[in-house]
């Protein structure tokens, strides 16, 4: 809508590079519309940072939706293995890529993430 005004939906940055964020799949590989369903219809503009933040806010989210089902005893993707692994790896990389970002997080913060680890370990251990 307002791509020419310049300022990044997020931060508020202004001039600097923007890209209009492409929702498309979500980290289990399904049709993304869940995180901002108003996004589809008015696309936002983010800085490099907050894109990339967006995206480590979107996989997180996907995440701790389907470890939720998976703790409830509902069906979840997480239910198998090897689904389970890669979410896993998954929160550790985006653990390690906010710990470099200290101070501009505005989607996510590294304590969220952290306790998410936390509580994934002990499901893997009561397997
Ligand atoms: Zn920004």
């Amino acid at each position: 809508m307002d791509s020419t005004s310049g300022s990044c939906n997020a931060c508020g940055a202004t001039g600097i590079a923007l890209m209009k964020l492409s929702l498309g799949k979500d980290f289990f590989g399904r049709a993304y519309d869940r995180l901002s369903p108003s996004t589809d219809q008015s696309p936002k503009w983010y800085c490099e940072g907050c894109s990339m933040q967006k995206n480590l806010q979107r996989d997180f989210r996907d995440i701790v939706g389907e470890f939720d089902k998976l703790t409830a005893c509902q069906g979840s993707i997480l239910s198998t293995q090897e689904e389970f692994q890669r979410a896993s790896l998954r929160l550790r990389e985006i653990a390690t890529i906010l710990s470099g970002v200290a101070g501009h997080s505005p989607f996510l913060t590294a304590a969220d993430v952290t306790q998410l680890i936390g509580r994934m370990q002990i499901t893997t251990m009561q397997a």
